[in-house]
């Protein structure tokens, strides 16, 4: 389900970031036109700074709808039930990933440390569905439930593309 990235997922994600990706280890799902979702980023960059954000969504189509969904505080619905998602399940599954993918380096600053706010509340959402998209269904019910949002809405959706650059116009 983690792919290495090829020369032309890294030239993309560059395009979308406007900058060199950093840290980047691998790539976890791909959109219909074969955009990369998320950059799968390790936990310390190369000038020492703690990269918490390990399922870092690059995906400009689903990082504004998230930002869409966010700007229409759905965060703050979720948190009024904060109880329902389990995050502290989600938090250890989170830092258990990171383990496993970085498990060839030394991980000394990241021990009890996810992201978006877990496993306390809810502060980003594209950390959570970060998650869903890499770890799959069950990892983050709280990602999970994001992007079924997201899909009755009609605002993004693994079976349609609504990226403004396809994978394979980035060249031009
Ligand atoms: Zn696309």
């Amino acid at each position: 389900m983690f792919e290495d990235p090829t020369d032309n997922d890294i030239f993309v994600i560059r395009k979308m970031l406007g900058r060199p990706p950093r840290g980047l280890l691998k790539i976890a799902g791909r959109c219909k036109c074969g955009n990369p979702i998320i950059a799968i980023v390790t936990h310390t960059l190369d000038d020492g700074t703690p990269f918490p954000t390990t399922f870092y969504l690059v995906l400009p189509a689903l990082v504004k709808a998230v930002s869409t969904l966010e700007a229409e505080h759905y965060m703050e619905e979720m948190n009024d039930h904060i109880l329902d998602y389990d995050l502290e399940t989600a938090h250890k599954n989170y830092i258990e990933s990171r383990i496993q993918i970085c498990k060839n380096t030394d991980n000394p600053h990241l021990e009890n440390i996810s992201a978006g706010g877990m496993p306390t509340h809810i502060k980003c959402l594209h950390s959570l569905i970060g998650q869903t998209v890499a770890c799959g269904k069950g990892a983050n019910l709280a990602g999970d439930e994001v992007m079924s949002k997201l899909n009755e809405l009609k605002m993004w959706s693994f079976e349609k593309c609504s990226c403004k650059i396809k994978y394979d116009e980035w060249g031009d």
